[in-house]
């Protein structure tokens, strides 16, 4: 993946949880990658394709009543949905600190502000393009 990724066109639900997989194939420990999109546009989706690439098993859905999950696959991995988070407070410290570990990979969804507080090394960004039609730009530093 290179500094300003090419656009990936998805045109289906299992397309964008391949595009997750291949995400996951350069990921390693201590990666943290955040995940941009409107409510709706596969945020969880391209993280469970990238979950299912690292070996997880169990179901990955959107955490709803808490920040985040913690997952065992062949390493730990760390699904977060801060959403909802300007209505709780971004600034209580150490909010992250049991998920953003050095041993786990880290996804996290985002909305488009306030992206700065994840130093997140890759960015995957998806925008809706029409019915099931998703446009997805991967950026890695
Ligand atoms: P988010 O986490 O961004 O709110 P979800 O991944 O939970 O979004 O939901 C995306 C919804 O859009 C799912 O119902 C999924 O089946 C549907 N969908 C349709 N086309 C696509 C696509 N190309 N990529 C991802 N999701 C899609
Ligand atoms: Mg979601």
């Amino acid at each position: 993946m290179s500094e300003a990724g090419p656009r990936l066109r998805s045109d289906s639900p299992e397309r964008t949880e391949a595009i997750g997989a291949e995400i996951a194939r350069d990921l390693s420990p201590g990666d943290v990658v955040l995940v941009e999109g409107d409510v709706g546009a596969g945020k969880t989706t391209l993280i469970r394709g990238a979950c299912r690439a690292l070996g997880v098993r169990e179901p990955v859905t959107s955490p709803t009543f808490t920040i985040g999950a913690r997952y065992a696959g062949r390493v730990p991995v760390s699904h977060l949905d801060l959403y909802r988070l300007e209505e709780l407070d971004a600034e209580v410290p150490g909010l992250l600190d049991d998920y953003l570990t050095p041993d786990a990979i880290a996804f996290v969804e985002w909305p488009a502000v306030g992206a700065d507080l994840v130093a997140a090394r890759v960015r995957a960004e998806i925008e809706h393009a029409g019915g099931d039609r998703r446009s997805i730009s991967v950026i890695c530093r």
